[in-house]
C-alpha cells in the first residue's frame, strides 16, 4: 500500500508517494526560490500564490510517476504545521479536498517532526534508535527536543529570536550572496579564516537549551558596515574579509549547536543525536557533530543532504501516526505554530 504527502509549508511545493517499507514509487519538487530571490526572503504572499498554481500539477506528476490512483492510497497525509499561514492553507485545502473526492482518510502531518523522520527514512522500521535527542535546525526553526518515538516528541529549548537558518540566510543578503544564502555563506566560510572574527556565541553557557542568533547578526553588520549605518550597497569589502567574515560567522553558529546537542544528549542520558532541517546540510556542522559524537560516545543520525530542506518525501512519517490510528477529520485547520515551544 502507498501514501500520498503533500507539502506546501513554506516555499517548496512538494509531494511524493511512498510505501511503508520507506520506498518512494514518485516524487515532485516546485521550489519557489528564483519568486524570492530579489527580495532576499520568503514573501508570504507570493509563495501561497505559487503553492495555489503549482500544488495540483505537483502531486499529478508525483502520481503519474508512481502510477497509481486515488482509490490506490492508503491515506493523504499533509504538513498542517508550523510554516505560513497562506502556504499550510493551500496544502491543506488540496488534501481535504482529494480526501473528500477520493473518499481516503486524512493524516495531519507535524513539518518539524517530519524535518527529523528524514533522519531514518532509509530505516524507516528501526525504532531502536529511541529515546534521543533531536536537534532541527532549519529556516525557521532551532530547537531541541527528547524523542521517545518518531512522534513522541518533548521540547527541550528553540531560538528566542532568529533561526539559525535565518541567521545565514540574512548574513548571506547582507553580503550580496544570493538566496537562499545558507549554501553560498558556507561556500565562502571555505576560503575564510574562522578565528578572523570573535562574534558572539548567544546563550553559549546560560544552562538552558534555547539559542540566540540575532546578537551575531548585528556582530556581522558592523563587521561590514560600522555601527549606525544602514545601507549596504555603497560598501565594498574584499573577497578575503567576505570569506573571513563568512568563516566566522559559521563557527559561531555551529559553536553553540554542537556544544547544546551534546549536553542535551548528556543530561537526558540518551545514546543518539538525530539532526534534520536545511541547516543540517551545512558541511561544517556535520563535521563538528560527527566529531563530538566520536568525543563523546554517542551516535549522530543526520539525514543525507538531499532530505535536508523541504520535500514531501519525510512525509513518510504518516505511517507512524496511521500505526496508531491518528487521523484528521475533515475539519482540519492549519496551525502557523507561531508561539516558542511549538
Ligand atoms: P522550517 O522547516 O523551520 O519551517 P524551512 O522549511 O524554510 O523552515 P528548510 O527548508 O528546512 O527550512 O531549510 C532552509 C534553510 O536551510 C535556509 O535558511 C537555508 O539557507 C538553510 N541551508 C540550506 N543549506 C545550507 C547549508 N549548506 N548551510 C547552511 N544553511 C543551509
Ligand atoms: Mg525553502
Ligand atoms: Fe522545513
Amino acid at each position: 500500500r502507498v501514501l500520498l504527502a503533500i507539502e506546501s509549508t513554506c516555499d517548496e511545493t512538494a509531494a511524493a508517494v511512498v510505501t511503508r517499507d520507506g520506498r518512494v514509487l514518485g516524487e515532485c519538487i516546485a521550489t519557489q526560490e528564483k519568486l524570492h530571490e530579489q527580495f532576499g526572503g520568503v514573501v508570504p504572499e507570493i509563495a501561497a500564490r505559487a503553492h495555489l498554481q503549482r500544488i495540483l500539477p505537483v502531486i499529478q506528476t508525483a502520481m503519474q510517476q508512481a502510477d497509481v490512483q486515488g482509490h490506490d492510497l492508503q491515506a493523504i497525509a499533509v504538513a498542517d504545521r508550523p510554516g505560513l499561514a497562506g502556504s499550510l492553507l493551500v496544502g491543506v485545502v488540496a488534501a481535504k479536498s482529494l480526501a473528500m473526492a477520493w473518499d481516503r482518510p486524512l493524516v495531519a502531518i507535524n513539518h518539524l517532526h517530519a524535518h527529523l523522520y528524514a533522519c531514518q527514512l532509509s530505516q524507516p522500521g528501526d525504532e531502536s534508535v529511541y529515546p534521543a535527542i533531536g536537534l532541527i535546525v532549519s529556516g525557521g526553526h532551532t530547537t531541541l527536543y527528547r524523542c521517545d518515538s518518531p512522534i513522541d516528541l518533548v521540547y527541550l529549548g528553540g531560538t528566542i529570536d532568529d533561526a539559525a537558518g535565518e541567521a545565514f540566510d540574512k548574513v548571506a543578503a547582507m553580503l550580496s550572496l544570493g538566496f537562499p544564502g545558507g549554501v553560498e555563506v558556507s561556500r565562502w566560510a571555505v576560503k575564510g579564516d574562522p578565528t578572523a572574527y570573535d562574534f558572539p556565541r548567544g546563550k553559549r553557557n546560560d544552562g538552558t537549551f534555547d539559542f540566540s542568533f540575532s546578537g551575531l547578526k548585528t556582530a556581522v553588520r558592523y563587521a561590514i558596515v560600522g555601527p549606525g549605518r544602514q545601507d549596504f550597497s555603497s560598501i565594498e569589502i574584499s573577497d578575503q574579509v567576505k570569506a573571513d567574515i563568512c568563516a566566522s560567522f559559521e563557527a559561531a553558529v555551529v559553536d553553540v549547536l554542537v556544544r547544546k546537542s551534546r549536553r542535551a544528549v548528556k543530561q537526558n542520558r540518551v545514546r543518539r543525536l538525530l539532526v534534520g532541517g536545511g541547516v543540517a546540510a551545512n558541511g561544517c556542522l556535520r563535521r563538528e557533530l560527527a566529531k563530538a559524537a566520536d568525543e563523546d560516545g554517542f551516535e549522530l543520525v543526520i539525514a543525507p543532504p538531499e532530505l535536508c530542506t523541504d520535500n514531501a518525501v519525510m512525509g513518510a512519517i504518516a505511517w507512524k501516526q496511521i500505526e496508531r490510528g491518528q487521523f484528521a477529520s475533515l475539519e482540519l485547520d492549519i496551525t502557523p505554530g507561531l508561539q516558542r515551544g511549538f
